[in-house]
């Protein structure tokens, strides 16, 4: 009896320990998935080569791929609707904004201004570098919607599709939360810890349903 009892406890740890790292693995049923549609503005600039954003439709697709890995917990999934240059405006403003060590956002806004507003995607435009070093940004109401770049302040081509990913949840209304590094929306400046965990990245429960009701109110 003893013995079947000690058995039965490892049994029933083992179970526990199981569900605590299955929890993060929320699986959606594949009807229950919300497809946001992505239109993609790979941004071709002139006079900064900061500015220009050197990505191949490959590498796009990666990227996508594991953003869609860190939002499938959300029931979630970002699709490239497609993939198009966009030719800089004001880059006279970008380069200035970058010499004076500018924080505003705004700029990155007027460089990719997107002729006009497409209805039923997110408009994501893809630079090199933001003007201040920072890993994007969301716009709430003014075009385009996601600003994301491929490199941050070193200069090098990362490609860290967690602050993608960090960023579309700012799209889908939710704010920056206090959790541990690999929470998904916590404050910036921890995105770059994130990279390569992709598997390991979580959102809470209530940024999960927050998120899927923008995305129903948005897209469906
Ligand atoms: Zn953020």
């Amino acid at each position: 009896m003893r013995i079947l009892i000690f058995l039965l406890t490892i049994l029933l740890s083992a179970n526990n320990a199981q569900s605590i790292e299955t929890t993060n693995l929320k699986i959606f049923a594949n009807d229950d998935f919300k497809t946001i549609p992505v239109r993609v503005y790979i941004v071709k600039a002139d006079k900064s080569h900061n500015l220009n954003a050197e990505i191949s439709h490959n590498e796009a697709v990666n990227v996508f791929n594991i953003v869609n890995i860190i939002w499938r917990q959300a029931g979630i999934h970002f699709e490239i609707e497609s993939i198009v240059n966009l030719q800089a405006s004001n880059e006279d403003q970008y380069i200035a904004a970058r010499k004076r060590k500018d924080r505003k956002m705004k700029v990155m806004r007027d460089v990719c201004d997107i002729p006009k507003q497409s209805k039923g995607v997110l408009n994501l435009c893809v630079v090199g570098q933001m003007s201040n070093n920072s890993g994007g940004v969301s716009f709430k109401s003014t075009k385009p919607k996601v600003v994301w770049p491929i490199a941050l302040r070193n200069g090098k081509k990362p490609l860290n599709p967690a602050t993608l990913a960090h960023e579309f949840g700012h799209f889908l209304g939710l704010p920056h939360n206090t959790e541990k590094d690999i929470f998904l929306m916590r404050g910036s400046g921890n995105n770059m810890l994130r990279n390569k965990q992709f598997n390991t990245i979580q959102l809470t429960e209530s940024e999960i349903v927050k998120a899927r009701k923008m995305a129903i109110k948005l897209f469906h």
